[in-house]
């Protein structure tokens, strides 16, 4: 869809209403100056652009104002405000290609192997009875999503380099961050998970009706849902109406209470769907997601009840270990 300058914004306050982040500063998309102060306040969800009635991607524009803010003097100041995640993923510390394979390999990205490491093994252990070797690497979004353009760019070189080197044409991920990141830009054929699982024949049907929680780069189109569809053998409905689980964009450094705020609504909206039950338990409905980095997040926030659909499809039933998931992440290095 082609979308609009942030120029045209009518301020008609539809995206405000829907943000929990712009409904705080009372502001709107087309408020630049604010939003540029608070560039690095906004979850990066997407909802704005989602609901904005003159197709203004509000995501897009506070990107663009984070990487000018990198432009125009701040970067230092920015590389020292997340230095723990700069330090980690500029150059990913805990990068590992050595099982990698000639052709296609398990891309799981770095938060899925850090809040579950059984389920990572299992589907590397899936995979490589089809020839298929697993690399640990970080995707590059999570710096991009700084501002940090130049950096962005050497991780995607470096990637790319490393494709060719091990003669790989098709990479599988496990994150949906990682592929909607991805997109086109590796020069190689990118697969979701679940499309490779149909392909090989391999994960089981999962019995049960469920609540999705989509994650933030599929809530739009809902295009990924339709691959783990032949894997569910009941009903399926959506959750809608809760904006990000709390770690987009990191902006939970600033709003640590709005981002604990999600897995209320969560909650709430979970109980409020016909049938919905919070308590999967004694509930009829099991809450589900296919993005690590929401499951670890609620369970942070205290709404553990939401599980990761690929460990039900891959038979392990593993829960986010979040008390760990540091540890997970450092020994994807070694293995
Ligand atoms: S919804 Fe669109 S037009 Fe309305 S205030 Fe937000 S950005 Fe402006
Ligand atoms: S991307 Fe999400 S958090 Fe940021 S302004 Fe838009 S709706 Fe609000």
């Amino acid at each position: 869809m082609q979308t609009r300058p942030v120029s045209d914004c009518v301020h008609c306050h539809i995206c405000r209403r829907e943000c929990a982040f712009l409904s705080k500063y009372e502001i709107d998309i087309g408020d630049t100056e604010k939003l540029r102060e608070l560039a690095f306040h906004c979850f990066l969800c997407g909802k704005c652009t989602e609901v904005c009635p003159l197709h203004i991607d509000g995501r897009q524009v506070v990107l663009d104002l984070r990487a000018e803010r990198v432009d125009s003097g701040e970067k230092a100041q920015i590389i020292k405000d997340y230095k723990g995640l700069v330090r980690e993923k500029k150059d990913y510390v805990y990068r590992n290609w050595k099982h990698a394979s000639e052709g296609c390999v398990f891309f799981p990205g770095c938060n899925f192997p850090s809040m579950y490491p059984k389920t990572t093994a299992a589907i590397s252990r899936m995979l490589a009875e089809h020839g298929i070797g697993t690399v640990y690497e970080c995707c590059g979004k999570p710096i991009a999503e700084l501002g940090l353009v130049e950096e962005e760019k050497q991780i995607i070189e470096r990637i790319k380099s490393r494709l060719y080197d091990n003669k790989i044409t098709e990479i599988v991920t496990g994150c949906p961050n990682c592929r909607a990141f991805f997109g086109d830009r590796l020069g190689v054929k990118v697969t979701g998970i679940f499309s490779k699982f149909t392909e090989l024949g391999i994960g089981s049907r999962v019995d049960g009706d469920f609540l999705f929680y989509l994650p933030c780069p599929d809530r739009v189109e809902k295009k990924w849902i339709e691959e783990i569809r032949p894997f569910i053998n009941g009903r399926i409905d959506f959750i809608e109406g809760v904006e990000c689980c709390g770690l987009g964009g990191s902006a939970i450094k600033y709003e640590s209470d709005i981002a604990e705020s999600f897995a209320d609504k969560l909650k709430d909206r979970c109980a409020a769907q016909p049938g919905g039950n919070c308590n999967p338990d004694s509930g009829n409905r099991s809450i589900v997601t296919y993005c690590a980095s929401c499951t670890g997040r609620f369970k942070r926030s205290g709404f553990g009840e939401i599980d990761h659909i690929l460990t039900k499809v891959s038979g392990t039933n593993e829960a986010p270990d979040t008390a760990k998931s540091y540890i997970n992440r450092v020994l994807t290095r070694f293995k």
